[in-house]
């Protein structure tokens, strides 16, 4: 399935080039009360949609695609998880303002705040425009079973599905975890293909244009730590909720966006997806 969010909230199935609206579905979902879980109640429930029918289609063209998890209990990132990627950053000092860069064993993995996730109709909006501000095209993985200590052999059955995530980063000397986190510095798209449709999610080819010119070309298969080892390596400092999105890292390519640039990411066995990007 291709579970898509869209418009004002509304949910569907993506088919070809329709949405099938099945907003009324949401209905079936556990009222909650204050204090909220800490999970995303549709993804974690997301047999409502398989089960659902409507007559109600729209054309994917007219709808503005919000993000496919609404209510992420946290978005986790892996820095520097392609070794060509590393190279770069250590070359280019513009990246790394002198910040102690590290593979990922040593760097470990970072969170971003949830209130910095977009959907791509939404764009991207920059602060701080006199500093750089970078695209970072990667895999997002979306935990669909809740867990802890996850062994990577049975990691992949604990994913709801993948989108293609936008890592947002202005560079500077500071933790990862302000700069990547304004509004907006999270997109999160177009849909979410769930897990059944992609048994490997360690050999998809993932790309980013800006203006029509290609910045970042690469395939998973080169990720220093796949998606089952960064889960297992995840699990075993947080629980893992349902509808927490954890970004694998981006490839080599890295490079700066300016308002008015239009990005065009896409992502094998996903889609693509196209974010505008302009000045908050
Ligand atoms: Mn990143």
């Amino acid at each position: 399935m291709r579970i898509a969010r869209f418009d004002n909230d509304r949910v569907g199935i993506v088919r070809d080039d329709v949405i099938q609206d099945l907003t009324g579905a949401l209905a079936q979902l556990p009222a909650h009360r204050h204090p909220f879980p800490h999970h995303d109640a549709l993804i974690a429930n997301l047999e409502i949609l398989a089960n659902a029918t409507t007559t109600r289609t729209v054309p994917l063209a007219r709808v503005e695609l919000l993000s496919p998890v609404a209510n992420p209990g946290k978005i986790m990132a892996a820095p520097v998880n392609y070794a060509k990627h590393l190279e770069e950053v250590l070359a280019d000092k513009g990246i790394h303002h002198g910040n102690l860069v590290a593979e990922i064993h040593k760097a470990g993995i970072f969170l971003k705040a949830t209130s910095s996730l977009v959907g791509p109709s939404e764009g991207v909006q920059l602060v701080h425009l006199d500093r750089r501000n970078d695209h970072e095209v990667e895999l997002a993985v979306v935990i669909g079973t809740r867990g802890r200590d996850i062994a990577a052999a049975d990691a992949l059955s604990y994913v709801a599905g993948y989108c293609i995530g936008l890592d947002m980063t202005i560079r500077g000397p500071e933790e990862r975890s302000l700069r990547k986190s304004p509004d907006s510095y999270t997109v999160l798209g177009p849909w979410l293909v769930t897990a059944d449709e992609i048994p490997d999610p360690g050999n998809l080819n993932l790309s980013i244009s800006v203006n029509g010119k290609i910045r970042q070309q690469a395939n998973t298969k080169d990720l220093i730590l796949g998606v089952p080892e960064l889960i297992a390596w995840a699990s075993s400092f947080y629980t893992l909720h349902p509808g927490d999105v954890l970004l694998t890292g981006t490839p080599q390519g890295v490079g700066p966006v300016r308002p008015g640039d239009v990005m065009l990411a896409s992502l094998e066995r996903v889609g693509e997806m196209r974010v505008e990007v302009s000045a908050a």
